[in-house]
Formats: C-alpha cells, sequence, structure tokens
C-alpha cells in the first residue's frame, strides 16, 4: 500500500481557515470522488464521499478540514490590517511571520507579513512576553486605507504563509497538518478500501467543518449520517521532543514514528477501542495508547452524543509542535493509520461481530 504523499502535500497547500473550506473540499472532492459511490454535502460545508450507499451497516472515517488561522477585524487609516485568531493560534508563533490574506475582489490570497516593534525599541516587559493580538498588524504594502480597503474587506480570512515538505526520514513538517492529515487519512482509507474489493459496508469518509471553534461540522455532520459505528481521527501530542517531561506524566508519552494513537476513555466507546486494538494487533501494526480521562477536544466528543449514542472511536495522528506553523507528522505513521482503519472497518464484514446502535431493548 502506498498513500498519495503528493495529494497530502497539495491539499496542506490550501488554505482552509475554520468558516473557508470551500475551496479545500472542492480539491478533496475532485481527488477522491472517482473511488465512491456518492458525493455528499450539507448546508454548513461538510463533505463525504460514500462507498457503498446500500449496503447495510454503516462506518463513518472522520477528520475535520478547517485548519487555525486569523481574521482581519479593522484596517486603519494607513493601511494597516488588524486581526484576531480563528482557533487557538499560538501567539507567541505570529510576530515576523509572512501571511496571506484572501482578497474577495481579487479572489485570490496576497502576501503580507506580520507587523511588530524592533527588539531595540521594546520595553523589557515587552520583550519577555508574547506581543498581544491588539499590538500586532499585518502590512501588505498598502499606502493608506483606500488602497487596502480596495482589496480587503473586515471578515477576510488569514493564513501564515506556510506550505509543507517533506524533512529527513519521511517526516512531513507544515501549517495545518492539524487536521487536514485526518482528512486525508479517512479519504485514503476509502480509497484502500475501494481498490481492496469492499463490499458489504457502507463507508462514509467525512471531512468537517469548524472543529477548531468549537466541534460544530462533526456535530450537523455526524446526526445526518448516524452511522453505526463512527471513528475520528485528529492529531494528537507527540511528545518526544525536548521539555516535555512535565507532559509525559499528564498527557503519556507519544513518540512520533511509532504508530497511531488509540485514546481511551469514556469518549471512546470501550468496544470500539478493542477492536482497534484487536484489529492492531492481529496485523502487527505498531501502536500507542493514550487516556483521556474526559470529554476529549476532539471531534469524538460530539459524534459519540449525536442523535443517539454512536459507538466512537479516537485514533491520534503523532504531531508535533500542535497549532504552531512548523507542526510534524511522520509518514510511517500514516502508513499504519490507514492499515488500521482498513482492518477495522473489514472487520465488520461478519455480521455477528457488528455494533449494536441505538437504544435496544436488553433480553434476560
Ligand atoms: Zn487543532
Amino acid at each position: 500500500m502506498s498513500l498519495k504523499k503528493e495529494w497530502f502535500l497539495e491539499l496542506l497547500s490550501i488554505p482552509s481557515p475554520s468558516g473557508f473550506e470551500e475551496v479545500f473540499a472542492s480539491r478533496l472532492l475532485e481527488r477522491y470522488a472517482p473511488y465512491g459511490d456518492q458525493v455528499l454535502q450539507d448546508a454548513h460545508g461538510n463533505v463525504a464521499v460514500v462507498l457503498n450507499p446500500d449496503a447495510p451497516y454503516t462506518v463513518m472515517l472522520e477528520g475535520h478540514m478547517d485548519e487555525i488561522g486569523y481574521m482581519i477585524t479593522h484596517v486603519d487609516d494607513n493601511g494597516f490590517l488588524y486581526f484576531q485568531p480563528i482557533g487557538g493560534p499560538d501567539r507567541a508563533t505570529t510576530e515576523g511571520q509572512r501571511v496571506r490574506v484572501f482578497s474577495e475582489s481579487e479572489n485570490r490570497w496576497v502576501k503580507g507579513v506580520v507587523g511588530g516593534k524592533p527588539i531595540h525599541l521594546k520595553d523589557r516587559d515587552e520583550r519577555d512576553r508574547a506581543r498581544k493580538y491588539e499590538e500586532m498588524w499585518i502590512d501588505v504594502g498598502a499606502r493608506n486605507r483606500e488602497e487596502a480597503e480596495a482589496l480587503f474587506r473586515v471578515g477576510a480570512p488569514v493564513v501564515l504563509d506556510w506550505d509543507a515538505e517533506e524533512l529527513l526520514n519521511g517526516r512531513i513538517v507544515g501549517r495545518g497538518i492539524d487536521d487536514r492529515v485526518g482528512v486525508f487519512l479517512a479519504f485514503e482509507t476509502l480509497r484502500v478500501l475501494r481498490e481492496s474489493g469492499l463490499r458489504d459496508i457502507r463507508v462514509v469518509a467525512v471531512a468537517a467543518v469548524q472543529e477548531e471553534i468549537g466541534l460544530r461540522g462533526a456535530r450537523t455532520i455526524a446526526y445526518e449520517v448516524y452511522p453505526d459505528v463512527a471513528v475520528a481521527l485528529d492529531v494528537d501530542f507527540a511528545t518526544d521532543a525536548p521539555s516535555h517531561e512535565k507532559d509525559q506524566k499528564r498527557v503519556g508519552k507519544v513518540v512520533l514514528g511509532k504508530g497511531p494513537v488509540l485514546l481511551r476513555g469514556p469518549n471512546i466507546t470501550p468496544a470500539v477501542f478493542e477492536r482497534l486494538e484487536e484489529v492492531a494487533k492481529k496485523e502487527n501494526i505498531p501502536y500507542q495508547i493514550v487516556g483521556a480521562p474526559g470529554a476529549t477536544g476532539t471531534d469524538a466528543w460530539v459524534m459519540q452524543v449525536a442523535r443517539g449514542a454512536i459507538p466512537t472511536g479516537l485514533v491520534g495522528i503523532p504531531n508535533r509542535y500542535m497549532h504552531t506553523p512548523a507542526e510534524m507528522v511522520d509518514l510511517e505513521d500514516l502508513e499504519n493509520i490507514v492499515k488500521l482503519l482498513a482492518g477495522f472497518v473489514r472487520s465488520f464484514e461478519a455480521p455477528e461481530r457488528r455494533f449494536p446502535r441505538g437504544l435496544v431493548e436488553v433480553k434476560d
């Protein structure tokens, strides 16, 4: 099995801050519609490709296609653009960055930089802390308000100007890997299952909108798809980089390249966790376990409680430097996750191994 790495890099180059996922979604569908039998979209912007739409048992594989970013909130008289975060970028990584701002009037992303004060002119306390958003601005080179407003309206989205690239040892680094990597893996799994001739399972690969601002897209699409079982795919903290000793005690030790993370806890239906672990063991896929004692900050939260209770699992993708422009994942982990998910879906081919969903009568 080999992943469509070029498609992954191509998708990562498309800006998709929460609420502005449309272009990403249409490229994704262009790539993956040929591997499904049906393409779905809702009014919220969620999209899905469906394999075997008439099969009696539905497995939903989900990633969120929105990324963190910024939004223009004010244009001043000198043509500087003020902004606020979309979701939770790390403020400390913002100043001095190259950015792209979307121009509706020209229908293109325009380059700019995040301006700040030279270090020489900063007070002592300013040197020691990250600047507040109100103390930074985007400079696109405009000379005044008129020039800036001809291109940008308040509400325009912004992303950091970072495309993805491959470093040593199959490590991919870039902006917004959270969670376009989860989307990529859900859709790659669908492609692999189509090519392997899967028949009796309806597979719905979902790219959800607006996770970063409160798990909003998965909530609406999980309700509509109402799967028999669902797996959310999202990045999980790789705590193998320096100065994570304390974090390892809190969120576990996760090593980049050591395989998928299987989350367990109340937000993960035990039978789903167990099935994922069983498949990993049977197929010799390395995996790492992380305990999630509460509702996770992922789409698994809303998927598990959509409509009735939906048996829900969560597979984490080891990721260094989350919510910075230098997010890093390992290609071998990605391959292993697709293998795991494909095996997971296939495990439901045997009707007696399917999970009940909804309210079922207990007979003694
Ligand atoms: Zn995130």
